[in-house]
């Protein structure tokens, strides 16, 4: 019988990662795994965790290889403060998370499965504070942390009958697999071209991030401030982070209606001082 790839990813190297992919259709079929957000809201997110973590951080390593990270130690400094509030700020046990600034213009920022979080140096050019700086990275942490990446890997694999996972771990870096991989990661087929999420993605980020910077101690309501900045910025082109993370006409509304218990967690923040400090370059 002629070998094709199927058959090859049979062999014992690729066993396991066959059997996981076997295991996500199965769960697919049945529903089985279905689970909750953090906001409660249903889920089929089936890739094992620790794999998501090795992908989501040979995908960042393979970024930096391709995107210059900034030579700025004061800009450095300062992404690195507000994103470390934040993570002081997840609940227990939230695993390690490290921040790269990326020595790019444009406006943007994500964050991987496995904590990597990335944000180009134009994206201080849209969020001028540290409070809404917060809400940038607070959103993209919030992505991981619903496990939004989960979701649409997920999603991609029920499309490709499972065989995507299989060949991730068969192919070589580059591959097609690796290209969907990096897809349901959000980012693009080029380094540095992140894709869209979907509005339910981008409406839990949003409630995730906006908690989160509250209970570090960053003002939410900067939230509702940052995306008019980005609605703004742009001289009539859209920035880049709306391309990625559009926008819709119920976003600031909806970040404001609920912003009462974001600024009550904020308060409590405040009143058991935490206050982070970090000083913009
Ligand atoms: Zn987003």
């Amino acid at each position: 019988m002629p070998s094709n790839t199927n058959r090859d990813a049979t062999r014992p190297r690729h066993r396991r990662a066959l059997l996981t992919a076997l295991g996500v259709i199965a769960a697919l079929s049945t529903l089985q795994g279905c689970d909750e957000s953090p906001t409660g809201r249903k889920q089929l997110a089936l890739v094992p965790e620790a794999q998501m973590t090795a992908l989501g951080e040979q995908s960042f390593e393979r970024l930096l290889q391709t995107e210059p990270l900034s030579r700025d130690p004061a800009l450095r400094r300062y992404v690195g403060c507000v994103a470390q509030a934040l993570v002081d700020a997840l609940p227990q046990p939230h695993g390690e998370w490290s921040v790269a600034v990326l020595d790019d213009p444009t406006p943007n920022a994500f964050a991987l499965p496995g904590g990597k979080i990335g944000v180009h140096a134009g994206m201080l050019a849209v969020a001028r504070t540290p409070d809404q700086l917060a809400a940038v990275i607070g959103h993209e942490i919030g992505h991981v942390l619903a496990n939004h990446a989960n979701e649409r890997l997920t999603q991609e694999l029920a499309v490709q009958g499972g065989l995507m996972l299989v060949d991730l771990f068969a192919e070589e870096p580059g591959g097609a697999a690796h290209e969907a991989f990096r897809k349901a990661l959000g980012l693009g087929a080029q380094y540095g071209l992140l894709l869209p999420y979907s509005r339910t993605h981008e409406r839990e980020a949003d409630r995730i991030g906006r908690d989160l910077m509250a209970q570090a101690g960053f003002d939410p309501r900067a939230s509702v401030q940052l995306w008019q900045n980005m609605a703004a910025a742009g001289d009539g082109q859209p920035p880049a982070f709306l391309s990625t993370h559009p926008s819709h006409d119920k976003r600031m509304q909806a970040l404001a209606a609920e912003m009462e218990q974001a600024t009550a967690l904020y308060t409590e923040a405040l009143a058991s001082g935490r206050k982070p400090r970090c000083t913009p370059p």
